[in-house]
C-alpha cells in the first residue's frame, strides 16, 4: 500500500501548480540527480518574433515572407506561428498550400503557388544539396528555398524566461545537474546557456539524439541511487518525456502530446516550479522514511 504522506505530497505539489500523475514520480522526483531542459518553450517562452527578412534577391521581402508563411501555416511549431503572425500583421494574403510536410528537427516542406518551399535550419537545405550562406544573427534562423534555389532568410528571435536561471541556480545549489538539450544551433544554445548558468549543453540535436543522451546518463545516475528529470514542452518531447525517471511537461503553453507522455506537469510553465515539486518530494519522502 501507499503511504499516506504520499498523497499528501501530491496534494502539496498540486496546490503549489504541480500536478504528479503518481507517488511513485515524487518519489523520483525527490531523488533527481539531474534535470535535462529542452531549450525552446522550457527555458526560454517559445513564442518568437520576426526580427529580421533578407531575400536572396529573386523576390521581395513581403513576397519572401508570404511564401514562407503560407507554407508555414500547417505547422503549429512555435517558430511557424511567428511567421504566420507576421505575415498577417503587415497584411498578407496567404497562399494556399498542398503536400505539407513537417520534418523533425528541421523545418517544413510544403508546395504554394505551385513552388515547392523549403523553410528550417541549414541542415534542412543541406540535406537537399542547396548551398545555405553563413549568417550571424541574433536568434533562429529559418533558411528558405524556393523550388531548390535558395531565395533568403528570416530570423525570428524568442525571449530566455524571468525565472529560469534562478531555478537552475537553485537546483544546482540542492546538488542537483542542470543539462541543456536543444535543436538549435550552437551559437544560440551558448548565448542562453551562457544566460541562465547552464555549463552542459548540446545543440543541433534531433529529437532522437534528445532521447539517447536521456538513456546514456540513466545508469550512471541509477548507479547513485537518483534519477533523470527531462523538463520540455514540445511534441517533440514526447519519446524523452517518457524515458526520463520523471518527464515533466510545461502545462500552459506545451503540446497536449508532451502533456500526455509526461509523468507530471507544470501548469504556469515557470522554471522554479520544478524547485518548488523537487522541495516537496524531498519532505514527503522524509516523512515516509
Ligand atoms: P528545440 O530543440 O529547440 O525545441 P526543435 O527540435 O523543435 O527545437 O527544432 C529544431 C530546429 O529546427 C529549430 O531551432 C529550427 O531551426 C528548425 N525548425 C523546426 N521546426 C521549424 C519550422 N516549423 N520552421 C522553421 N524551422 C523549424
Ligand atoms: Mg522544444
Amino acid at each position: 500500500s501507499i503511504p499516506l504522506t504520499y498523497f499528501s505530497g501530491i496534494g502539496a505539489a498540486s496546490g503549489r501548480g504541480i500536478m504528479v500523475k503518481g507517488s511513485n514520480y515524487l518519489d523520483a522526483l525527490g531523488k533527481a540527480g539531474v534535470v535535462f531542459f529542452d531549450k525552446t518553450g522550457t527555458l526560454t517562452r517559445g513564442t518568437f518574433r520576426l526580427s529580421s527578412i533578407t531575400g536572396s534577391g529573386i523576390m521581395s521581402d513581403d513576397e519572401l515572407l508570404r511564401l514562407v508563411a503560407s507554407a508555414e501555416n500547417g505547422s503549429a511549431h512555435p517558430i511557424a506561428r511567428s511567421v504566420t503572425e507576421a505575415a498577417e500583421k503587415r497584411g498578407l494574403s496567404l497562399l494556399n498550400i498542398s503536400d505539407f510536410q513537417e520534418i523533425s528537427g528541421r523545418g517544413i516542406r510544403a508546395v504554394a503557388d505551385g513552388k515547392t518551399v523549403l523553410a528550417g535550419n541549414d541542415r534542412l537545405l543541406k540535406d537537399e544539396n542547396i548551398s545555405v550562406p553563413d549568417i550571424s544573427a541574433v536568434g533562429t534562423v529559418i533558411h528558405v528555398a524556393a523550388d531548390g534555389v535558395y531565395a533568403g532568410t528570416l530570423v525570428v528571435a524568442d525571449e530566455i524566461r524571468e525565472d529560469s536561471a534562478a531555478a537552475v541556480d537553485k537546483l544546482s545549489k540542492m546538488g542537483i545537474s542542470c543539462v541543456m538539450l536543444t535543436g538549435d544551433n550552437d551559437s544560440i544554445a551558448a548565448s542562453v546557456a551562457g544566460h541562465v548558468g547552464i555549463s552542459e549543453y548540446h545543440a543541433s540535436l534531433f529529437p532522437a539524439d534528445k532521447v539517447s543522451l536521456v538513456e546514456k546518463s540513466l545508469k550512471k545516475i541509477h548507479e547513485k541511487n537518483r534519477t533523470a528529470v527531462f523538463v520540455g514542452d514540445g511534441i517533440n518531447d514526447a519519446p524523452a518525456l517518457a524515458l526520463a525517471d520523471v518527464g515533466i511537461a510545461m502545462g500552459a503553453m506545451g503540446s497536449d502530446a508532451a502533456i500526455e507522455a509526461a509523468d507530471a506537469v507544470i501548469m504556469s510553465d515557470e522554471p522554479r516550479k520544478l524547485v518548488t515539486g523537487i522541495g516537496i518530494a524531498r519532505k514527503t519522502g522524509t516523512i515516509v522514511r
